[in-house]
């Protein structure tokens, strides 16, 4: 286990956050990423802002993100090595008034330019904040149990998202709008970016079938533990499904519609059967 100290403490989430989700298998050699929207104070504490060490091209648009700062992981980076070395594979950026360049204030040392699936996030965090201000991650991985029930189970959104709620009790409780589910799409394009966003219009999580998993959240540890508990219901449709002549049974529609009465929670429409 790394001993991991930094000076800035959103460095300091972020390598603890990224060796945790190497830890747990979810991102293997350069697999993965994530974006952590800063308060700009929290960012005038700790970095000179007014040094900008160079400009990237974000190769689309974010105007309703102009003048936002995140600590982004580096593209092609090892989860495995962020702890190790944070100024070379994480990054602080500001992104310039015009929506479409931005401006690297620390880190990315040694030519290191932000993840590839830039697209992805910033148009996700773009859609996110609109529904809730206090949104602040975007974190993608291959939790290995989520891409495994991506091939083995019915991808029509409904039908994934009433199984995972059906394994474990608490699934409905943390995210009652469901899972969002692409089609299989080439990764680090606009065009995943954009699908990804549409879907994040209803859903804090989208599936990349055969692939892996976007969650969003209000700081790491929220968006995190959202892909935690998803990864944990699909690790028990993988067990179970396993078994081929194991005695089948899940929480009935109608227990779930009592628990979400009792946790006041609203399931999202068309999934469970009256
Ligand atoms: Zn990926």
């Amino acid at each position: 286990m790394l001993n991991i100290k930094h000076e800035i403490p959103f460095v300091k989430d972020m390598m603890e956050t990224t060796q945790s989700m190497w830890q747990l298998g979810w991102n293997e050699r350069n697999g993965g990423n994530i974006s952590y929207m800063l308060d700009e104070n929290m960012v005038l504490q700790y970095i000179n802002t007014t040094s900008i060490n160079k400009t990237i091209d974000i190769g689309f648009e974010v105007k309703d993100l102009a003048g936002k700062y995140f600590i982004v992981t580096a593209s092609g980076s090892f989860f495995r090595n962020i702890a190790k070395y944070p100024e070379k594979l994480l990054g602080v950026i500001r992104i310039q008034e015009n929506g479409n360049k931005a401006d690297v204030l620390w880190g990315f040392e040694n030519g290191n330019r932000p993840t590839s699936e830039l697209a992805s996030h910033l148009m996700s965090h773009s859609v996110r904040l609109k529904k809730d201000p206090t949104h602040r991650v975007v974190l993608h991985c291959h939790a290995t149990n989520i891409v495994a029930m991506s091939h083995a189970h019915s991808l029509v959104e409904e039908e994934f998202t009433r199984t995972i709620w059906q394994m474990c009790t608490e699934c409905l409780y943390v995210f009652p709008e469901g899972v969002g589910v692409l089609p299989w799409l080439v990764p680090g394009t606009n065009e995943i970016g954009i699908q990804t966003a549409k879907k994040m219009q209803d859903c804090r999580l989208v599936l990349w079938p055969q692939h892996g998993i976007f969650g969003t959240g209000r700081d790491l540890d929220d968006a995190f533990s959202l892909v935690e508990v998803l990864e944990k219901a699909a690790q028990v449709y993988m067990l179970q499904a396993a078994i081929p002549d194991s005695k089948k049974q899940y929480i009935a529609d109608k227990d779930l519609y009592e628990f979400a009465k009792v946790f006041k929670v609203i399931p999202r429409d068309g999934v469970l059967k009256m």
